[in-house]
């Protein structure tokens, strides 16, 4: 399948071009017919696999397809469960809908309210929101959401481990009955599944390979005592200094002090965690993307959502605490086909979780 199969409109189709997709991914092969088609889909997909633009690029098609009349209004909501990922969708819209004439914002908490308000008040075509301030804004009257014609629920299951279900059921109660709803959910707990069964109609389920972005990737495991973490991973650094490294921590305090030594150890390195301001966030991820920090040292909760396609390395310098949240994690490397290699830290109390793992990869984990 190639992107002209979809016969998008010339800008799009020259910004697909321009940003290097050479041929659809196997989501957006399962899901632009059917969501261009006005469909409901059930998108079961991680991060890393393209999701965004499968549902983005009908969207911005059906922007044009169905113009709207002299005021600008909201036509398409995306939900997401984080500032970052918020920010991240904002800029894929950007990205594949240059040279169209629509208006995108995003909404989220952290950060205030004016002008938020004042780009909901110019008029959007598009919203990009994280459910709390969202609703802040709907219960304030900043926004409606009555002309909604499409609405993406993005990484459901994160929406849900961050309690966002309630909100969201809300946000849902304002919109349209008569619309489109999309899901996408890596996982599909209990919780999601009842979601699912009662917000979708008749939907189109689509599945994005799960070995896909494993298959790029090598998986390796270092057994190592507590101590000989911090040795092992200035190893690592120095082993391979090319590419952009991305190092798991289990607490947010690890996460500031080991990227503080490395600084001083002399690596082009900062963090992402909880605790740091929105415009600290900000600056750490965009230093990253930059390439002005090879490292960034990260909590999982920080890291979510977060695409940076040049990541070669994942390191976990604590393993996770679930095998989802290994995939989740390695998810940032070998995105879109290119390779990449995650390394795991394991101690002797790890054994279990590595295990658990290797039942989820079905494969055993290299031993280095
Ligand atoms: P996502 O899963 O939406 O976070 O996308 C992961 C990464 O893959 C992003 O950097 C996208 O720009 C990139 N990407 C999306 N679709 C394609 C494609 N068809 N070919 C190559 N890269 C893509």
């Amino acid at each position: 399948m190639t992107f002209e199969t979809f016969s998008f409109h010339p800008s799009i189709s020259a910004n697909i071009k321009r940003l290097g997709y050479q041929t659809p991914t196997p989501i957006q092969c399962q899901a632009i017919e059917p969501v261009l088609g006005r469909r409901d889909v059930m998108g079961l997909a991680q991060t890393g696999t393209g999701k965004t633009a499968a549902f983005m690029l009908p969207l911005l098609q059906g922007f044009l397809d169905r113009p709207s009349g002299t005021s600008r209004v909201p036509r398409a909501l995306v939900v997401a469960p984080t500032r970052e990922l918020a920010e991240q969708i904002h800029k894929a819209a950007l990205d594949l809908g240059r040279g169209l004439r629509f208006r995108s914002a995003t909404i989220y908490g952290g950060v205030s309210m004016n002008p938020q308000i004042r780009a909901l008040r110019q008029g959007v075509d598009l919203i990009v929101a994280c459910p709390g301030r969202l609703l802040d804004h709907l219960r304030q009257g900043n926004v409606t959401l009555s002309s909604v014609e499409t609405v993406v629920l993005d990484e459901a299951d994160h929406m849900f481990d961050m309690g966002f279900l309630p909100d969201i059921r809300k946000i849902l109660a304002a919109l349209p009955k008569k619309r489109q709803t999309l899901l996408f959910s890596a996982t599909m707990p209990t919780a999601i599944h009842s979601l699912a069964r009662e917000i979708l109609t008749d939907p189109v389920i689509v599945r994005a390979q799960c070995e896909k972005p494993v298959e790029t990737i090598s998986h390796a495991i270092y057994p190592v005592a507590p101590t000989g973490k911090t040795p092992l991973l200035l190893h690592l650094l120095r082993e391979h200094a090319e590419r952009s490294v991305i190092v798991f921590t289990k607490t947010k305090h690890r996460a500031k002090k080991l990227a503080v030594l490395l600084e001083n150890a002399g690596h082009k390195a900062t963090s992402l965690q909880g605790n740091l301001s929105q415009n600290r966030r900000q600056e750490a991820m965009d230093g990253f993307r930059r390439g002005a920090y090879r490292v960034l040292v990260a909590t999982d909760i920080a890291a979510r959502g977060i695409d940076v396609s040049q990541v070669g390395h994942v390191i976990n310098y604590d393993i996770p605490d679930t095998p989802e949240a290994y995939t989740h994690r390695i998810g940032r490397t070998g995105r879109a086909e290119r390779t990449g290699q995650a390394h795991t830290m394991v101690t002797r109390e790890d054994m279990s979780m590595v295990r658990a793992v290797e039942r989820l990869l079905g494969k055993p984990l290299q031993r280095l």
